[in-house]
């Protein structure tokens, strides 16, 4: 019995339908799933429905980039209500500034000799939610990169030519605003901060006393040691070891829903357990 709580649809950077996530869900034995488009909860109504005809266990969160410590972390955060709410009423502004982000990504582009026009974006996007990875299929349509990781070497990820910051909230505030929202804010892939994993319990400390609520430890990167390693920092620090496949359909070909590279399981008693920590 398993659960994948850190999913993408075409609500955000994903490839398919919050329906077509659930079915495969459903089709693969899993007892629970979580949405986690980026800066959005669009897609939640369509999840939940599909969920509930399903018999499938459902929770609506987001996964934000905030800033801690100089750095960039990305923030899962479980129980937002798409009609509002503290947390959920800061999104809008983190969605202007990635659009007018994404304007001047299109526009560095056009001016390092890519022919990319912001509606050619729009159009893969689907209408959600803009990220990079939608800039970087346009790319492999028109020929001027291979794939996904080319494109992000090459011109979008951090120090790269076409690189251009956005809003953030801080850890700290999307930990506070979350639980004034009653949602439960868990620290996605730590493996990307600048932190040895030796470090995470006392680095992660004062996260956990504002109100952090976990730190994903089954996760596709991850050896089972390093998994083993962080669920024993979690229960060191009284928070819950979460996990998922970081799934996005065709943007990460290589990421599968719900076993990650092929290997992930995530125990589904780690549902019940975020749901009582709220
Ligand atoms: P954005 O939301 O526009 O800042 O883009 C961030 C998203 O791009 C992440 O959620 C990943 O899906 C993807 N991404 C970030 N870095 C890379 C990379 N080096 N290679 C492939 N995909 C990446
Ligand atoms: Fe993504
Ligand atoms: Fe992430
Ligand atoms: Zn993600």
């Amino acid at each position: 019995m398993a659960v994948d709580l850190h999913l993408h649809s075409t609500f955000s950077d994903g490839s398919n339908t919050p329906t077509e996530i659930v079915e495969q869900a459903v089709a693969i034995g899993l007892t629970g799933i979580a949405l986690t488009d980026h800066d959005t909860l669009a897609g939640t109504p369509e999840a939940a429905a599909a969920a509930a005809a399903h018999k499938l266990r459902f929770i609506g969160g987001t996964e934000l980039s905030v800033e801690w410590k100089d750095q960039s972390m990305h923030m899962l955060v479980y129980f937002l209500d798409p009609n509002g709410g503290p947390l959920e009423d800061r999104m809008e502004e983190l969605r202007t500034s990635r659009h007018e982000r994404n304007l001047q990504i299109a526009a560095k582009l056009q001016q390092l000799g890519l022919e990319i026009a912001i509606e050619e974006v729009q159009a893969e996007s689907g209408g959600g939610v803009i990220g990079r990875p939608h800039f970087a299929g346009v790319m492999i349509r028109k020929g001027y990169v291979e794939n996904v990781p080319e494109a992000f070497d090459r011109y979008l990820a951090a120090g790269r030519p076409a690189y251009t910051p956005r809003k953030r909230l801080t850890a700290e505030e999307a930990i506070t605003l979350g639980r004034a929202s009653r949602a439960v804010s868990v620290i996605a892939h730590p493996h990307t901060l600048n932190l040895n994993a030796d470090e995470f319990g006392q680095g992660f400390r004062e996260l956990v006393s504002l109100g952090l609520g976990g730190i994903e430890a089954y996760y596709g990167e991850y050896t089972p040691a390093m998994r083993s390693r962080i669920v024993e920092i979690c229960d060191g620090l009284g928070i819950v070891a979460t996990g998922g496949s970081d799934y996005h359909g065709a943007y990460k070909p290589h990421l599968s829903i719900g076993t990650g590279k092929g290997d992930l399981r995530v125990p589904d008693h780690v549902f019940g357990l975020l749901e009582e920590s709220r």
